[in-house]
């Protein structure tokens, strides 16, 4: 069975302070919600600040980004081997912001999915379709591309131990979630792609929904058979929506 998984992104939020304040609520909620995998992606430059506060409860690093490349000049990036070494266990790739701002490619998440998985560390690979994508009917030709990329170059053995977030363009940051029944359909769509390269892969593959999640709309989006957590942005940054989000997921 798929263990249920809820991931806060941060995004480029917080101070010293804030985050202690955060990580201090997590610690006494979190730790009662058991049977859910719980991860909180804080900025690269909190993620050691971020480890310490988790101590030694069940909360889970996780890193926003990861450069493709190894080692060497690469100014300003942050390489798999660093985050594996300051705690990181999970990495988001491919997140529309950085798509659609920093300009990442299929091509080159996809090389940074391989870097990820070749360092032992779990992608939370975002896919998603835009507004216009959706209302021209091309969400499920768009997010099969985006799937593509990673299993034409890596194969179907790469999604074991990965997880796939669904995050609707268009719902994130935005207030506007998708429907249960629209989530559905795009995540049932997502583990159809992937069964078609390998059932067992598909059927123990995590497949989270992204997009204005919160306390009010997360049972109902966790009740459906393909939801299996979700990729938080904005409620994350607060102790009592991100808890009642990790109790929701609790199968
Ligand atoms: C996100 O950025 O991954 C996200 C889902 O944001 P929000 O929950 O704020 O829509």
């Amino acid at each position: 069975m798929r263990q249920p998984l809820v991931a806060g992104n941060w995004k480029m939020n917080g101070s010293l302070e804030s985050i202690s304040a955060l990580m201090a609520g997590l610690r006494a909620e979190v730790a009662e919600v058991s049977g859910v995998e719980v991860v909180v992606c804080p900025a690269t430059v909190f993620l050691d600040r971020v480890s310490g506060l988790i101590g030694d409860t069940s909360i889970v690093l996780g890193a926003q980004t990861a450069s493709e490349y190894a080692v060497g000049a690469y100014t300003g990036e942050v390489s798999v081997s660093m985050l594996k070494e300051f705690g990181c266990q999970y990495v988001i790739l491919g997140h529309s912001e950085r798509r659609a701002l920093f300009a990442e490619t299929d091509a080159q998440i996809a090389e940074k999915y391989r870097a990820v998985k070749d360092a032992g560390l779990t992608p939370i690979f975002c896919v998603g379709e835009t507004l216009q994508q959706r209302e021209s009917g091309q969400a499920l030709v768009v997010i099969s591309e985006q799937l593509d990329a990673v299993l034409e170059l890596l194969g179907v053995e790469f999604f074991q131990d990965a997880v796939v977030a669904y995050e609707p363009v268009w719902a994130i940051g935005t207030g506007k979630t998708a429907t249960p029944e629209q989530a559905q359909e795009i995540h049932a769509a997502i583990r159809h792609r992937i069964a078609h390269k390998s059932e067992n892969v598909a059927q123990e593959l995590p497949i989270i929904y992204g997009g204005s999640v919160n306390a009010a709309n997360a049972e109902s989006l966790f009740s459906m058979q393909d939801i299996d957590g979700a990729l938080v942005g904005g409620a994350s940054l607060k102790v009592d929506e991100f808890v009642a989000i990790c109790r929701a997921a609790k199968r």
